[in-house]
């Protein structure tokens, strides 16, 4: 059953990369029926970020793949760029505590301007390495997120949050974290959520699901705001590591077809939540390509 015309399908997380299929890779989301893309920013060298050039480089990076996707494939996308907070950890054994929380903050601060520039959607990755970390690198994780969280409130942008799985508790704390900062806790998305989360019980904090079947299906009734996601890598070397980009519009086409859901179902992820929290609709043109 073909998508609704006129419906956007959103991939609200992918990262893509110059050394990887780039370009490509986004053919295939469009060839399955895709239309817009959020793209978070990641280091594209061998070595962690030490400098703000460095951090500067990699935001200009992500920002020309995303208007060549743009102009060659006619998908839409979204660029999302902040330094990744796991660069923390590395930058921390070679700058020093202090110099590592310096570095993160004013690549923040360059982050936000990109923002209010309207050059990027929203501040991400942001938030905690999945993995346990030094006491003394947890104190700067911490004072980063909410630095973070300020910039966010100050660029008034949305935050796309990278950490381990939460629990409903977790979901609370993002919650409180953000209020405490001065920023509406419906501004924050969990990234990579892989659990059904019940509506209502998050104080606003909006999850991105990962698009495995099993969890779309389980999902896919549910009040929004929430997202699709594959956190596809394009890193050659980690073939499969996350899920392909083709994948959302292949769920989205399931989603339709499916006489227990439907196509209205995908009014939530695809164009309301959007609405709601970045504060304006993806549209599709006449020959379905984004507009
Ligand atoms: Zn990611």
């Amino acid at each position: 059953m073909p998508l609704p015309r006129g419906l956007p399908v959103v991939d609200h997380h992918c990262h893509l990369s110059p050394h990887g299929e780039g370009v490509r890779a986004a053919e295939r989301f469009r060839a399955a029926g895709g239309t817009h893309l959020f793209l978070a920013t990641q280091n594209y060298e061998a070595s962690v970020p030490l400098s703000l050039e460095t951090y500067a480089r990699q935001f200009e990076t992500t920002w020309l793949l995303a208007q060549k996707v743009h102009e060659e494939v006619g998908v839409r996308v979204y660029p999302v760029l902040a330094p990744y907070p796991i660069d923390l950890v590395g930058a921390c054994s070679k700058l020093g505590a202090q110099g590592a929380l310096d570095l993160h903050c004013a690549a923040l601060d360059l982050a936000g301007r990109w923002v209010r520039e309207k050059k990027a959607v929203a501040l991400g990755e942001v938030g905690r390495p999945h993995f346990p970390i030094e006491p003394e690198v947890t104190t700067i994780v911490e004072e980063a997120f909410r630095h973070a969280l300020e910039v966010a409130r100050d660029s008034d942008c949305p935050v796309v949050v990278h950490s381990a799985d939460l629990s409903a508790d977790g979901f609370l704390e993002l919650a409180a974290r953000a209020r405490e900062a001065g920023l509406r806790p419906e501004r924050v998305v969990k990234h990579y959520t892989r659990t059904r989360v019940a509506s209502g019980t998050t104080e606003g904090v909006v999850p991105s699901y990962l698009a495995r079947r099993e969890l779309v299906r389980e999902v896919a009734g549910g009040a929004g705001p929430w997202f699709l996601e594959t956190d596809f890598l394009d890193d050659p070397k980690r073939p499969g590591a996350v899920l392909d980009l083709a994948t959302v519009p292949r769920r989205a086409a399931a989603v339709a077809a499916d006489p227990s859901q439907g196509a209205d179902r995908l009014y939530v992820p695809f164009v309301q939540s959007v609405e709601r929290v970045y504060g304006w609709r993806p549209e599709v043109g006449p020959e379905g390509a984004a507009e």
